[in-house]
């Protein structure tokens, strides 16, 4: 292997940002105390006034309801893991990395395929799929989600893990990236199914997973409840608790505080900082929609309207809802828990989730799944920014497209980092058997956060480049210098 440098080691920070410096208890409160929003946080009274800068929703006011498994809003999806493999070139030609390194990086380590029956409740068997993927170990055990979705495939979780190893790459984490899940709609399963499911699923892949070697996460469609029964299966089979398997679990079973917003408030803190360093916008004079409304979305709603954005549209797989006055994220998911969908929300208006992603407003949150922007749609969007909550939303193809257009692209593995960096946390403190309280993790998240923004706009300052071909710059540049200081086993 040649010993290339493709990024200068010291690529000068701009201007330390005071927002790294202090933290704050509360999602509502600001580290000063103060509470710049306008918008009431009562779920009762929902904010009212301010002037409209968006587009109306031109189209159907139907709040009829569409089932999970129709995607009824998705796009023509194509190869995540091409999408994945296509980056990393554009990337490795920007940075002229060799052939064998290009290729080394652009195949996941191992791959494991698992079929497993479960019981369910009617007595009869079901077979499921199942899937982990270790990308790369360069820097450090694997790290990543599991997802419970009909849609998973093989080759979604490689694009997945490939993702995650640039991310905690750039986050500058002990880590490399990991994905796996089952192909399943999870609520079709009662709740002793989903738990003997998950139960089976995580035996199969316990020769890859430990808190040494791949430590899951929540994704698409798995929660702190299922990281609970992971964490519980795996001890199980040593015979003894090991808390630091999993990530994202409750607090009671060794979670960390501040895990389960960590990406909708990271999400928010990238977001703020970028708007105002690259478009000179203040995010409390910003109109956002957001597609998805899960954790990452729910979340990262909360946190925009409690620091002044207004949310004037929010999505999920069943509905879409639009109030050009802004909606109350709290209320809103109050009502979503109650009917199952955003869909028919009364206090706004009904929009297509297409219209959704055309609005015309400051930011547009893809908070969903992959391949929701892409040349089909992406000459339609009228974002001035897209701050990526989802992981890969954007094909390359869009990416050109909307790059002509002026649109800025806060990309993932910047944008969405919150969560994994808490994840980290989360290990630590299980490996140390020591908590640390929330007011330190939200302080050392924003930190990180906004530490590596700003080596990513330092690259984008030298080379003109844009956000996503410096955060991947910085991050492959981190792999090769491992793996050129371990060497070629054997
Ligand atoms: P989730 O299962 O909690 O929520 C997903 C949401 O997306 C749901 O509201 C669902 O209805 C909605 N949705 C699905 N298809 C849709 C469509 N076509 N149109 C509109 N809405 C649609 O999942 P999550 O944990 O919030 O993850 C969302 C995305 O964020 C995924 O890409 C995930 O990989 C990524 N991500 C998650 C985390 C995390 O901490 N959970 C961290 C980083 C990135």
């Amino acid at each position: 292997m040649t010993k290339k440098r493709y990024v200068s080691n010291s690529a000068e920070r701009e201007a330390s940002n005071s927002e790294g410096q202090a933290s704050s208890r509360s999602l509502v409160q600001e580290p000063n105390g103060s509470n710049p929003s306008p918008a009431s946080t009562d779920p009762q009274s929902p904010p009212s006034g301010g002037s409209s800068k968006q587009n109306p929703p031109s189209g159907s006011q139907s709040t009829e309801k569409e089932s999970e498994s129709k995607q009824p809003y998705a796009v023509q999806r194509a190869s995540a893991f091409s999408v994945a493999q296509e980056q990393l070139n554009r990337v490795a030609s920007v940075m002229d990395l060799d052939d064998d390194l290009r290729e080394h990086l652009s195949m996941p380590r191992r791959e494991l395929i698992v079929h497993f029956p479960v019981v369910m409740d009617d007595g009869s068997m079901r077979n499921f799929t199942g899937f982990r993927v270790h990308h790369n170990t360069a820097l450090g055990p694997t790290k990543g989600g599991i997802r419970y979705h009909p849609d998973v495939t093989l080759d979604e979780s490689r694009a997945l893990a490939m993702w995650m190893t640039w991310k905690c790459a750039l986050m500058n984490l002990p880590y490399g990236g990991a994905k796996g899940g089952v192909v399943v709609n999870p609520k079709e399963l009662s709740e002793r199914e989903l738990q003997a499911m998950t139960r089976r699923y995580t035996s199969e892949i316990s020769l890859f997973i430990g808190p040494e070697m791949d430590i899951p996460a929540p994704d698409v469609g798995t929660d702190a409840k299922v990281m609970a029964w992971v964490m519980d299966t795996y001890s199980m089979n040593r015979g003894y608790s090991v808390p630091a398997v999993t990530t994202g679990k409750p607090l009671a079973v060794g979670g960390s505080a501040g895990r389960e917003y960590a990406t909708g408030l990271g999400i928010t803190y990238v977001t703020r900082a970028m708007l105002r360093r690259r478009m000179g916008l203040h995010l409390e004079d910003a109109t956002v929609a957001i597609q998805g409304f899960g954790n990452v979305g729910s979340w990262a709603a909360r946190a925009m309207h409690e620091r002044g954005a207004k949310v004037v549209a929010v999505s999920d797989v069943n509905g879409a809802v639009y109030d050009e006055r802004g909606l109350d994220p709290r209320h809103l998911k109050h009502y979503a828990e109650e009917t199952g969908t955003v869909g028919g929300y009364p206090r706004a208006d009904a929009l297509t989730g297409e219209e959704l992603l055309e609005l015309n407003v400051d930011v547009l949150i893809p908070a969903a799944l992959e391949g929701q922007i892409t040349r089909e749609n992406a000459d339609r969007i009228n974002a001035r920014v897209i701050a990526e909550g989802a992981n890969g939303p954007t094909t390359p193809e869009a990416d050109r497209i909307l790059e002509d257009k002026g649109v800025l692209i806060i990309p993932d593995i910047l944008c969405n980092a919150g969560g994994v960096v808490v994840s980290y946390f989360e290990w630590v403190q299980d490996l140390q058997a020591f908590s640390w309280d929330e007011s330190e993790i939200r302080h050392q998240m924003k930190r990180k956060l906004l530490d590596n923004l700003d080596d990513v706009l330092a690259i984008t300052l030298q080379t003109g480049q844009d956000l996503r071909t410096a955060a991947y710059t910085i991050a492959i540049q981190r792999i090769v210098d491992a793996l050129e200081y371990r060497g070629i086993y054997p």
